[in-house]
Parts: structure tokens; sequence; C-alpha cells
């Protein structure tokens, strides 16, 4: 069956745009001029922050530390791991800041994980087993994944990105949990600077 153009780019399948209803949003945003007020340089975030934190749409920063436009740097993983791919663009942002803004100022890479995380249910064997004979990833490294203990997971995290001798020695690193019971966050280890 032939189409034409205009519905097979909208309409393809069973495709449903859920981004949609949030333009006449974005037209407001546009208008605003918000987006004009940007940083210096945009690898300098107004409140020197680069957090690392789990996807949960629970977990949001901008609304439990009230982060507006342009404040922090923001990398959502799986749990809030330090992944390797996370350690990557550290090392590349705070090199960033080293070669074209050496005066500073350098951001603190903020680890927060959080209770209730869904990386959890990796803790189940069979469903570990499953998504490893899904996705042909190492179920050794799936079962390292979960934040069962957000504190021990947080602080290991920071303890990892410590000793990433790629990531600049000019900024810190510091380790949070986030409780989706309370909406509290607590510090469990005090920034650092890397060694
Ligand atoms: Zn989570």
């Amino acid at each position: 069956m032939e189409r034409d153009a205009t519905s097979a780019s909208t309409t393809e399948g069973d495709a449903m745009s859920n981004i949609s209803a949030l333009l006449e949003h974005n037209k407001a945003f546009a208008s605003s001029g918000t987006w004009r007020k940007t940083p210096r340089l945009p690898f300098l975030p107004f409140k020197g922050l680069y957090i690392i934190t789990c996807v949960d749409p629970r977990v949001d920063p901008a609304d439990f530390l009230g982060l507006e436009f342009g404040d922090a740097i923001v990398a959502r993983t799986v749990g809030g791991r330090a992944t390797d791919a996370v350690i990557f663009d550290l090392s590349y942002i705070s090199y960033l800041v080293e070669a074209k803004a050496p005066e500073g100022p350098y951001f603190e890479a903020a680890v927060i994980h959080h209770t209730d995380c869904g990386s959890r249910l990796l803790e189940d064997p069979d469903l570990r087993h499953g998504f490893a004979r899904r996705s042909g990833y190492d179920e050794q490294q799936l079962a390292a994944l979960p934040a069962t203990v957000p504190a021990e997971t947080a602080r290991a995290d920071v303890a990892k990105i410590l000793a990433a001798p790629q990531v600049s020695t000019k900024i810190t690193v510091s380790g949070h949990v986030y409780d989706t019971a309370s909406g509290l966050l607590e510090t469990v280890a005090e920034p650092v600077r890397v060694p």
C-alpha cells in the first residue's frame, strides 16, 4: 500500500508521538529567552556540578535539588552507576576545562544513588539470566550492577572515579543517597579532590 510522504513520516506502523504534546511548552520556552542565559562556556555549569544519577523518572535532580537552566551537567545511567562510558565523558569534560578554562572553576562530580532502585531487579537470577540471554551482556557484569545498598555503591563509584587516571586531578568527587520514600538526599562521601 502506498502512503504519501506526510503520513509515512508521522504514522509509520503504530508509532505515536509522545513528545508532540509538549511542543507548545517548547514554544513558550523559546519565547521566554531563558536559553540566552548560558554559562560562559557550556562545560562550566553555573552551580559547578556534574551529577551522575539514575534514569529513574523519580530521581531527577532538577526536582530534588532545584536545578535550573545551565546549573549542572547531568549524566543518567541505570542505577547511576559510574560505567566506563560515564568515566569517558567525565574525563573529556574535565579535560575541556583544563584545556579551555584552566583557571576554572572546576566542577564537583556528585554520584547520587537511590533507594528502591530498578537496578535491583537484576538481583533476581532468573531475570538476570534472561536479560543476559536476550542481550548478550556478560552475566557477571550484570550481577555487579544493582544498587543493593545505595550508600555502598555510591561510595564504590566515588572510589572508582577517584582511581581513574583519565579524570582531571582538578575536580572533586562526592557521593550521596536519595531516599525515594522521603525525598531527602544524604551525603555518604564528602567531596574529595582527585589525587
Ligand atoms: Zn534507579
